[in-house]
């Protein structure tokens, strides 16, 4: 048997922050397992995506947390995050959206995001070749932009393991002891780790480990797919993040050429994240009608990963009441990444017990049994 401060179960970039952040407070011995590799979960397949243009004032904040750190992140962290501040640009094109993201116009001004709302003819002043003829109007804001994963992690993962946290690999949680109530230790293959405090950061797998405790969380995988272009002939200059909200389509520039992601609302939620080739089609249809300028590409590479999805689209953050010493950090909903930095941080706070820097306590898990859900509405 050994013995820990906090165990960490997910060895993603929430479980990474958290891990950093914690040490930054000397709270004691702390362990992270993960099963498989570092990073070879949602944090590996994702799109970079970082942005302030949120509907609900929680993630607007809780972006606004992480921003400036991702901005300084290679002073802070002393690895190269390769943030693109490039903007996210959204085209709205049905009516159904356009109270929506009004009312998002509003929260924005309000809490000082420098967003703006464009006609489709100045969309296409920022990027020409996209095709604006539908648009009814367009939100963009040039903080936004986007990143890449796999630095961001090995960021806080060396910086951590400078100040003693044991990252392991191949480690799979299997149970969670509780006794009188609350947490006591996590068995890990034939180890029992003896601790006070677990932090679920499974992400899609969070329901699982939330399993282990007794609780049902509503954490759903829906699989994303994503495509990259090989270079495409006219098109070498940077352009912003672009969706288009209303078939969820949005691309980036990537390795000199289009990186494309789009959901597919018939997939089912399930722990399947093989690339459904068949798909690809309906990718490219919605690709070359928005950016026509990518019949002159082909599309070299795609993968599929998972959305951690809950029902209101937050994830469920902060300590548990009917489980004391167990705490969540899972269900991003496919914005964790850009989170990470502020997630991280308030877990942290949480268990040292420090006020949070953010206020999440609508992030609670018990606002499902409240009703007390917080819809976000920009969400792809
Ligand atoms: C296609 C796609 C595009 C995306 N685009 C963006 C984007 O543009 N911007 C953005 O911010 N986010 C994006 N996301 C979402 C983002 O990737 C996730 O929100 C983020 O990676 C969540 O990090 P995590 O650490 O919680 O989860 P993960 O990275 O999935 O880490 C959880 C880890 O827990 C491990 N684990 C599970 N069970 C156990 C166990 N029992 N014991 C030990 N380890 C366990 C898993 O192996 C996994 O490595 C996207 C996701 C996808 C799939």
């Amino acid at each position: 048997m050994t013995s820990a401060d906090v165990v960490i179960v997910g060895g993603g970039v929430i479980g990474a922050s958290i891990a950093y952040h914690l040490s930054l407070r000397g709270a004691g011995r702390i362990v992270v397992l993960e099963r498989d590799r570092l990073g070879n979960g949602s944090t590996g397949k994702n799109a970079g995506g970082i942005r302030l243009q949120f509907s609900t004032e929680v993630n607007v904040r809780l972006s606004q947390r992480a921003l400036p750190r991702l901005e300084a992140f290679r002073d802070e962290m002393g690895v190269d995050p390769q943030f693109h501040q490039v903007g996210y640009l959204f085209l709205i094109t049905e009516e159904r959206d356009i109270v929506p993201f009004e009312r998002s116009l509003a929260l924005w001004e309000r809490l000082g995001v420098p967003a703006r709302r464009l006609t489709g003819t100045q969309a296409q002043a920022i990027f020409p070749e996209v095709r604006v003829d539908d648009v009814r109007f367009a939100t963009f804001c040039a903080r936004d932009g986007y990143a890449d994963p796999h630095s961001i992690l090995q960021g806080y993962v060396a910086r951590a393991r400078e100040r003693g946290v044991e990252f392991r690999e191949g480690a799979p949680a299997r149970a969670i002891d509780v006794s009188g109530g609350r947490v006591t230790a996590v068995r890990a293959g034939d180890e029992r780790i003896q601790c006070g405090t677990v932090v679920n950061a499974a992400g899609a797998w969070g329901a699982q480990v939330g399993a282990m405790v007794g609780l049902r969380l509503p954490i759903a995988p829906l699989r994303r797919h994503i495509f990259v272009t090989g270079p495409v002939a006219g098109l070498d200059h940077e352009f912003p993040l672009t969706i288009e909200f209303a078939s969820g389509l949005y691309f980036h520039r990537e390795s000199g050429g289009v990186l494309l992601g789009m959901a597919d609302p018939a997939d089912p939620p399930r722990f399947d994240d093989s690339v459904n080739w068949d798909f690809l089609p309906t990718v490219v249809e919605h690709a070359l009608s928005r950016l026509p300028v990518l019949e002159r590409a082909t599309v070299k590479t795609g993968w599929a990963g998972f959305y951690e999805d809950t029902p209101d689209r937050h994830p469920i953050l902060g300590t548990i009441e009917e489980v004391p010493g167990f705490v969540c950090a899972a269900g991003f909903s496919g914005h964790g990444l850009m989170h990470a930095p502020a997630a991280g941080e308030i877990v942290a706070q949480l268990i040292c017990g420090e006020p949070p820097s953010v206020d999440v306590s609508t992030l609670r898990f018990d606002r499902f049994a409240r009703g007390a859900l917080v819809v976000e509405h920009n969400v792809v």
